[in-house]
């Protein structure tokens, strides 16, 4: 079973991909890390695509394609692929879905973790990140243990954590992100969970429609 999971900033989306994506063993496709460790390495496009990630952009097609590509072909297909960060476009998802074809494979699910715009703000607004072992808190899920990190550093809100990159990010997702999730839909593949409920929840709603367990 080959799972996308998509929802706005500060969704929980995360951690719901990596919950499922450790107990169901799947290929974690984990798009924020694998992007930023290329751009932290010698690689020819690492250059190109830190300056798309540095200012909230999205990657190009033609450096998706070839770090997804590289993904699926150097893992088993005997387990399922879990996309998280990735696609971020329809011309992604269009571009993930032939890939996935040139190997007898298919999308079976895309899941939305639904939350207001209010909501997003609210929730990204209260991270906090540590300025010595950059570990990032919010004050609301999951915070720290004093007005200080747990290595003692100071504890900083990123600029783009601030309300209106908040703004701006929520925007790029709605416009570029959100209409894979209509196509989807359309393709009798999409399923929407409310992100207002509890980790838990939210877990298990999840593995039940999924029929994971
Ligand atoms: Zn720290």
């Amino acid at each position: 079973m080959n799972i996308i999971f998509l929802g706005p900033q500060g969704s929980g989306k995360g951690t719901q991909a990596e919950l499922i994506a450790e107990k169901y063993d799947f290929n974690y496709f984990e798009a924020g890390k694998i992007f930023r460790s290329i751009s932290d390495s010698d690689n020819p496009n690492a250059a190109m695509i830190k300056k798309h990630i540095d200012r909230g952009e999205l990657v190009p097609e033609e450096y998706t394609r070839l770090i997804a590509w590289d993904f699926i072909s150097k893992h088993s297909k005997n387990k399922g692929f879990l996309f998280d960060g990735y696609p971020r476009s329809l011309a992604q998802y269009e571009q993930l879905q032939d890939m996935l074809a040139k190997s007898g494979q298919k999308i079976d699910w895309v899941i939305n973790l639904e939350i207001p715009e209010t909501e997003s703000v609210h929730r990204l607004s209260a991270r906090r990140t540590c300025l010595k072992c950059g570990r990032v808190y919010n004050l609301i899920t999951n915070p720290p243990p004093t007005d200080k990190c747990e290595c003692g550093g100071e504890l900083m809100q990123r600029e783009d954590d601030q309300p209106e990159a908040i703004k701006r990010r929520l925007g790029i997702y709605r416009s570029q992100t959100h209409p894979v999730f209509e196509k989807a839909l359309t393709e009798g593949i999409g399923l929407e969970i409310n992100g207002e409920q509890s980790i838990e929840a939210i877990n298990k709603e999840i593995v039940s429609k999924l029929n994971l367990s």
